[in-house]
């Protein structure tokens, strides 16, 4: 690094071509000052990723509502429509589907609309990082929602020390070792028994009802989950989200990824300070962390044109926010699109079936 700094020193110093100059402050320290302002980026910031994010949380409130008229359906005697994205809900039946397929190259028909909803969060972490987290998932939009209120409501943003924070970062990984370990312990045969049981069948409708008749220990868990995002960006992404665990683990694949082009970076820790990791994105040439969510918050901060990138290659020209946002979105719902076509979206449940779980489901539990 010692080095690096030295030959930038000397060819910046050399090269009086070289938009940018290292200049050596009288306390010895060295700064990067631009000198050519035609590198300095022009024009405003992109909004495009707030205008996914909401978008696909209205997409989630309308399945939502469907759901609420679904259920409302079946206290009252009647099977109406049922969205099936809804199982994006269910992401342990999805990983036991999953698994189940993995083993026997069989679909599971009873959940197939959550199995494809994992597959495209997964495939969409392995070739352009966490994007799924930053972009589609409804719940990282209301916490980062809640988060920004919290900057308005204080003026500021709160850190928790560092030492609690890698205390806490190891949590979500636990809770998906957790259940990675228990759905690994489970035979073909037990996963068949799990996935094609009335529980499973059912498992949305407990969601549901699990919400709606919610007991006073939960809502003291989510209040307190809810004050801590507010006071602490991504608290349950960044802590307790297992789903996001299991994203950054396969983004460690994603060839594509935050650069830096050090030859140009001024130094002047823009992107770091807005990265809601908490990476030293300034002190990286490429940003590998399992942490990193594809906000596009670091590339948009820099100052400078072409020196942050999200790219496949240091050489590779870098992707726009804009366009980042479409191909990731193509290759989701690409791949729902694709379940959809071939007729593996919806579930194999038949209505006169619903009616007649639904009348004992009180009585349905899980074997595992
Ligand atoms: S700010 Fe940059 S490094 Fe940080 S999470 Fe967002 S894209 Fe990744
Ligand atoms: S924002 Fe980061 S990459 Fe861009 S110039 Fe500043 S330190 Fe360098």
């Amino acid at each position: 690094m010692i080095f690096m700094e030295l030959y930038r020193t000397k060819i910046s110093d050399i090269d009086p071509s070289s938009p940018i100059r290292t200049v050596r402050l009288k306390d010895g320290r060295t700064i990067r000052k631009v000198v050519d302002k035609s590198i300095i980026k022009r024009g405003r910031k992109s909004d495009i990723r707030s205008y996914v994010q909401i978008f696909l949380l209205t997409i989630t409130l309308w399945i939502g509502i469907d759901f609420y008229l679904f259920v409302s359906g079946l206290e009252k005697g009647v099977v109406t429509y049922r969205p099936p994205g809804v199982e994006g809900f269910l992401p342990i039946s999805s990983l036991m589907s999953l698994r189940y397929y993995l083993l026997t190259g069989v679909l599971s028909h009873v959940h197939p609309a959550g199995f494809f909803i994992l597959v495209a969060a997964i495939m969409v972490s392995m070739l352009m990082k966490k994007g799924f987290c930053s972009w589609i998932c409804p719940v990282g939009f209301i916490s980062e929602s809640m988060h920004q209120l919290g900057n308005k409501i204080f003026g500021r943003s709160f850190r928790l020390p560092r030492f609690l924070d890698v205390a806490l970062r190891p949590v979500k990984y636990l809770l998906l070792a957790f259940f990675l370990v228990t759905i690994s312990m489970l035979s073909v045969s037990q996963l068949g028994q799990f996935l094609n049981s009335d529980y499973n069948k059912v498992a949305d409708i407990k969601l549901y009802f699990f919400f709606v008749h919610i007991s006073d220990f939960s809502l003291t868990v989510i209040g307190i989950l809810i004050v801590l995002s507010v006071l602490y960006e991504n608290f349950w992404c960044r802590y307790a989200c297992p789903y996001g665990a299991l994203l950054g683990l396969t983004s460690l694949f994603s060839p594509m990824k935050v650069r830096r082009i050090e030859e140009s970076c001024i130094d002047c820790g823009k992107c770091a300070e807005v990265c809601p990791s908490l990476l030293p994105v300034d002190k990286l040439d490429q940003v590998n962390s399992a942490e990193c969510t594809g906000c596009y918050s670091c590339v948009e901060a820099c100052p400078i044109r072409d020196t942050l990138k999200f790219s496949v290659s240091s050489g590779s020209k870098g992707l726009s926010q804009r366009r980042y946002g479409i191909l990731m979105l193509a290759l989701f719902f690409g791949i729902i699109g694709l379940a959809m076509i071939s007729g593996f979206w919806t579930t194999s449940i038949t209505g006169r079936e619903y009616l007649y779980l639904f009348r004992k489901i009180g009585a349905l539990g899980h074997s595992f």
